[in-house]
C-alpha cells in the first residue's frame, strides 16, 4: 500500500520537526505548512490523507483553515490546540474536525492519533464524495452538481449548500447547521433562506425538492 500522506501545520519549527520526524519513522510521507496560507497551497498540491492542524497560526487561524478545506473535502482533520478549554467549542463548532489533540502532547500519542482516524476514515481523501438525491447528484472533489447527466451552475454556496442537503439523506437541517457548513462566518439565517429560494430556482425539478420544514429548517427529499 502507498504510503500515507499527512500535512503537518504548524508554525513552531521545533514541534513541526519533532511530528515530522516521528511520523516519517513510522512510514508516513509528510509535508509541513507554517501558516494557513500555506497550508491552503499544500493541501491541494500535496492532497494529504490527513491534516494535523495547530488552532493557533499566524494571520489565518486554524478554524479557518479547518473551514475553509472542509467546505470542499473530507480529508480528516485532526486538530491540535494548546488550550483546552478550546476544544468544546471546536466540537460543538461541528467544523468537521475528526479529532483533537491538546498540546502538550507526545509524539507516540500523536502518530497513534493519526493512525486512528485514518483508520475511521477508511480510504481517507479517496473516499467517494458524490451524494445523490432522486436525479440531482453532487461531486465534491470535482466540485459539481448534477441533474442526471447535465451540469447545474451553482455558486460556491449553493453547492455547499446542495452538498449539506444531499449529505443529510432526507434529514432536516437547520439554518443554523447549514450556516455552519457555508464556510461564511459572518451570514445570518435569513441569508439561508435567500440561498436556498436561489438554489430551487437553479434546480427546477430534477427529481428531489428542497422542502421547508416550518420552524425547524430544509430538506432534500426525493420525489416518487
Ligand atoms: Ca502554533
Amino acid at each position: 500500500m502507498a504510503e500515507k500522506r499527512i500535512l503537518v501545520v504548524e508554525d513552531e519549527t521545533r514541534i513541526a520537526e519533532i511530528l515530522e520526524r516521528y511520523l516519517r519513522a513510522e512510514g508516513f510521507a509528510t509535508e509541513r505548512a507554517g501558516s494557513g496560507k500555506r497550508a491552503l497551497e499544500l493541501w491541494r498540491a500535496f492532497q494529504p490523507d490527513l491534516i494535523l492542524l495547530d488552532l493557533m497560526l499566524p494571520e489565518m487561524s486554524g478554524l479557518e483553515v479547518a473551514r475553509t478545506i472542509r467546505a470542499k473535502s473530507d480529508v480528516p482533520i485532526l486538530m491540535v490546540t494548546a488550550k483546552a478549554e478550546e476544544v468544546d467549542r471546536l466540537l460543538g463548532l461541528e467544523l468537521g474536525a475528526d479529532d483533537y489533540i491538546t498540546k502538550p502532547f507526545s509524539p507516540r500519542e500523536v502518530v497513534a492519533r493519526v493512525r486512528a482516524v485514518l483508520r475511521r476514515s477508511g480510504g481517507g481523501s479517496l473516499r467517494p464524495r458524490v451524494y445523490r438525491v432522486g436525479k440531482v447528484s453532487v461531486d465534491m472533489s470535482a466540485f459539481e452538481a448534477r441533474c442526471g447527466e447535465a451540469a447545474v451552475a451553482l455558486s460556491p454556496t449553493q453547492l455547499r449548500l446542495l452538498a449539506a442537503l444531499a449529505k443529510a439523506d432526507g434529514r432536516v437541517l437547520s439554518r443554523h447547521e447549514l450556516l455552519d457548513q457555508l464556510g461564511e462566518p459572518y451570514v445570518d439565517a435569513r441569508t439561508v433562506d435567500a440561498h436556498v429560494k436561489n438554489l430551487r430556482r437553479r434546480l427546477g425539478s430534477c427529481g428531489a425538492q428542497i422542502e421547508t420544514v416550518r420552524g425547524v429548517g430544509y430538506r432534500l427529499r426525493a420525489l416518487p
